[in-house]
């Protein structure tokens, strides 16, 4: 073997040594497994009355609240389904126990990297439980500064509020994020009510606040969504997160209305069950879980069509299509246009 032989042997060993080393260390720090997109996909998690929103983008993870005590277990499970094992960062937008109550199992369940949650405390025993669970793993707290900016990803968040030091309401403590990737934008707006979004407004560039997808505040109560937020998000989407016959009334008739008249497209995690929003930087889909039931409020049945074979069915039908077969019509009319004919056995 001549010396340069030699040398080129050396060179493509300690090449290929420096290539094994960095893609193990690719694989450890980020749970990168195969078949992930590199899509950011947006989970609205049906906790009942509450929020929980998981966000994933490039094998990094995102946990925005976690419903209330009861639900800590139905959001650790569908985390745990969806093989998730690190949390990168860990939201409590604020006190309330619709929002922190699964955060301490959830933080007992996962390895967790950031944990932020406002500057207030509260004198209740979930509070207590979520500080307790931060302390048994040594976590510390970061604390949001509006117009902080960070990574999920080649995804970018922002805090947007909270803006002030001291509020009378709990809720306008609420951590507020705008999440960015290319073309498309969510907001997440916990419970913030009429003086944050106000703070909000006078805080930011209106243009800059534009969102595709808006995480309509506080259950939908009348007590937040001011036209002057709507009319500067600009959302074509909005997620109201609640459950069925809440005590609060949510969502409120108001903000029904209100969404409608500006041409927004609703789901509801208590008609639609959990929502999971994919985004690839210029468009976004939308996957529900539950079929949509008869909508009382509008009279609206709904039909469920097979994409494949064109074939229409009644949401009972005991014959649907497979789930990534179906479409969903609120008339038969809309179904015709497209081409679509009944289904004989369930006689729609
Ligand atoms: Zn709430
Ligand atoms: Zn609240």
């Amino acid at each position: 073997m001549n010396i340069r032989k030699k040398y080129g042997v050396i060179l493509f060993l300690i090449l290929f040594l420096i290539l094994l080393f960095t893609s193990c260390a690719n694989i450890s720090t980020t749970g990168f497994h195969a078949g992930q997109t590199t899509d950011l996909k947006v989970h609205y998690i049906d906790v009942g009355q509450g929020d929980s929103i998981f966000i994933q983008k490039d094998g990094e993870t995102m946990l925005i609240d976690a419903g209330d005590n009861e639900s800590g277990k139905v959001v650790v499970d569908y985390l745990k389904k969806n093989h998730v094992s690190k949390i990168d960062y860990l939201i409590g937008t604020h006190p309330h126990s619709d929002h922190i109550g699964g955060l301490d199992t959830v933080i007992e369940n996962f390895d967790i990297g950031k944990v932020m949650m406002p500057k207030v405390t509260h004198t209740s025993k979930t509070f207590e439980d979520v500080l307790l669970a931060l302390k048994k793993k040594d976590l510390k707290l970061i604390l949001p500064k509006a117009g902080d900016t960070y990574g999920l990803g080649d995804a970018k968040w922002k805090i947007l509020a909270p803006n002030g030091e001291e509020y009378d309401n709990f809720n306008n403590y609420s951590i507020v994020i705008q999440l960015l990737y290319k073309n498309n934008s969510f907001l997440f707006t916990g419970d913030a009510e009429s003086q944050s979004e106000k703070e909000i407004l006078q805080a930011n560039k209106k243009n800059s606040l534009i969102s595709d997808v808006l995480k309509i505040g506080h259950h939908g109560s009348s007590t937040s969504t001011t036209d002057e937020f709507l009319q500067a998000i600009q959302p074509k989407v909005a997620v109201i997160s609640l459950g069925k016959e809440n005590s609060y009334g949510h969502p409120h008739k108001e903000i029904l209305e209100k969404l409608k008249k500006n041409q927004v497209t609703i789901f509801r995690t208590d008609l639609n069950g959990t929502i999971i929003a994919t985004s690839d930087g210029e468009q976004i889909t939308f996957e529900i879980e539950k079929k949509q039931e008869v909508n009382k409020e509008n009279g609206e049945t709904l039909y469920i069509g097979n994409k494949n074979t064109k074939v229409l069915h009644t949401k009972n039908c005991n014959q649907l299509p497979a789930k990534q077969n179906q479409i969903y019509f609120k008339n038969k009319e809309q179904a015709f246009k497209q081409g679509y004919r009944l289904h004989e056995a369930c006689q729609p």
